[in-house]
């Protein structure tokens, strides 16, 4: 594939991995309205995980590109990340992520965790 659908395909495979994240709610964010504290499915059943003040910090701790309301860019390889516990509860999710990230890699995307959409395509 030439490098302009690569790139076309790159983005359309982040707006519909986001799209299976919203339309499933997989990750169940959610803030504490008297605490302030942001929690997600996995920090609820999960005792050695804690409630965060940041919606983004549950995954992106300490990442350089976590903006106040969550992630500042195109990071593709984010998108197509499950947690190792979300089977449990969002089985459908896990699966159409997978088939996204299994497409990204059948058509030669680079795919790197925190890395922007510019990183991925650099030679
Ligand atoms: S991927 Fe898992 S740990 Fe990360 S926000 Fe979603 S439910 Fe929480
Ligand atoms: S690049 Fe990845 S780890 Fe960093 S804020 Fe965005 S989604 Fe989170």
């Amino acid at each position: 594939m030439e490098l302009k659908g690569k790139q076309e395909l790159y983005s359309t495979l982040y707006k519909v991995g986001s799209e299976v994240f919203k339309m499933t709610n997989a990750c169940g964010i959610r803030k504490d309205p008297i605490s302030g504290k942001c929690s997600c499915e996995n920090t609820r059943r999960n005792p050695a995980y804690e409630a965060t003040t940041r919606v983004g910090e549950l995954c992106c701790s300490d990442c350089n590109h976590l903006g106040p309301e969550g992630c500042t860019v195109e990071a593709l390889a984010c998108k197509l990340w499950t947690c190792g516990r979300m089977a449990d509860w969002a089985p459908s999710a896990v699966i159409s992520i997978s088939h996204l990230r299994r497409v990204a890699r059948e058509s030669g995307i680079h795919l790197s965790v925190r890395a922007t959409k510019e990183e991925c395509f650099k030679k």
